[in-house]
């Protein structure tokens, strides 16, 4: 039986037509860039988001930039981040001049630890302390990191706070949505994210409304009025067809959230029923409603090996990601070396995403428990 990760084609059937008729129109209209579309998108962004402002941009690595150029971060700055997360987050941090600060997860969530956060400030000598400007948590895996120490350590240090929820749109904290906790709440509508347009695109959200404009001129290089420029932004706008798209897909995505839910907690009932609770850790549930962007087992020994065997079965599955950052070959000049963050490097060894999206069919996701069963047998 083939089992795919992520079945994009599933989901189209279910709203095909009302996205050809929405594209028909705007084709019609021949407006394509930022517009009603954009601004309809934003507001129903920031409804679902609880934060007041959205503003949509060309995709989540560019959210990233762009909150960070909004609070004037760049050369001689430094952010501190997981070095347990996709490119982006620090890519984002590199890209506007600053240097990124690695600090390690925990690893039940798989998320930048506060512990450890708190310790990285408190252990800097004021000089050094005084360049760090803000901090990225990640909400990796569609589940917030635990935000209250975060946020706390954040104050205490005059810290800028910027959430990478490109994974977590819909997620909670203590009943708080992610991208609401922050100064910024950067998403991403990447096609295989749990909310995707048709292309790339992304949005930032923010509960300040000086924010807001500041990221509006970013968008359009700076300009205001017409060819008047502020500032030096940049291009970083988003197309009416991708934000028509991604507001009809927000009205399902409860719905399809459920059905991750669902599927999660089927795949924990059958881990235990087939005495695997042992050998395959599920994700730990914190604090959190968990979006279920992925689902993502630890297994402590012979992860490539189940990998092999599962692909061998036709199972989709995935390695996120198999290289932490402090370990890339572009990231050699912050001089980190191997053994810095083991928490990292031992979820990057250990973790494999299983298929897990809403129309997974449920003898299918069966099918993978019971190949996950005979690979552990055979050992
Ligand atoms: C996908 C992703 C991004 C980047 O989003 P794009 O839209 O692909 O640019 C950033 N951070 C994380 C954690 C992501 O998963």
């Amino acid at each position: 039986m083939k089992v795919a990760l992520l079945d994009l084609k599933a989901q189209y059937q279910t709203i095909r037509e009302e996205i050809r008729a929405c594209i028909d129109e705007i084709c019609d209209s021949q407006m394509f860039i930022l517009g009603p579309q954009v601004e309809q998108m934003e507001a129903d962004i920031a409804r679902y988001c609880q934060t007041g402002h959205a503003v949509g941009v060309s995709s989540g690595s560019d959210a990233l930039i762009i909150a960070l150029m909004a609070v004037g971060i760049g050369p001689g700055d430094r952010v501190i981040t997981t070095p347990y997360t996709f490119f982006a987050t620090a890519g984002a941090i590199a890209r506007v001049g600053a240097v990124p600060v690695f600090v390690d997860i925990d690893p039940a969530t798989y998320n930048l630890d506060p512990e450890r956060l708190a310790a990285c400030l408190d252990d800097m000598d004021a000089a050094a302390r005084a360049t760090v400007k803000a901090v990225i948590p990640v909400h990796l895996y569609g589940q917030c990191a635990d935000m209250d120490p975060i946020l706390d350590v954040c104050r205490r240090y005059g810290l800028v706070v910027v959430e990478d929820a490109a994974q977590a749109i819909g997620a909670e904290y203590k009943g708080r949505r992610a991208g609401s906790m922050g100064d910024f709440g950067c998403f991403s509508f990447f096609p295989s994210k749990n909310l995707g347009a048709f292309g790339d695109g992304g949005v930032v959200t923010t509960r300040s409304p000086e924010y807001d404009r500041q990221l509006r001129l970013l968008r359009m290089h700076g300009m205001a009025p017409k060819y008047y420029h502020q500032v030096i932004g940049g291009n970083f706008r988003l197309d009416a067809l991708q934000a028509a798209i991604v507001k009809i897909k927000l009205a399902y995505l409860d719905d399809w959230t459920r059905a991750r839910q669902h599927n999660a907690a089927t795949y924990r009932r059958m881990f235990a029923d087939a005495g695997l609770a042992e050998r395959i850790q599920a994700p730990a549930e914190v604090h959190t409603r968990h979006i279920y962007n992925q689902f993502i087992i630890r297994v402590a020994e012979g992860r490539d090996a189940l990998r092999d065997y599962l692909g061998q079965k036709e199972i989709g599955c995935d390695i996120y990601y198999p290289v932490p950052l402090h370990r890339q070959a572009c990231f050699a000049y912050l001089d980190y070396r191997p053994g810095d963050f083991p928490e990292s490097e031992r979820a990057a060894e250990q973790t494999l995403a299983l298929p897990i999206y809403p129309e997974l069919p449920a003898d299918q996701l069966a099918y993978v428990v019971a190949c996950i069963q005979e690979f552990v047998r055979k050992q």
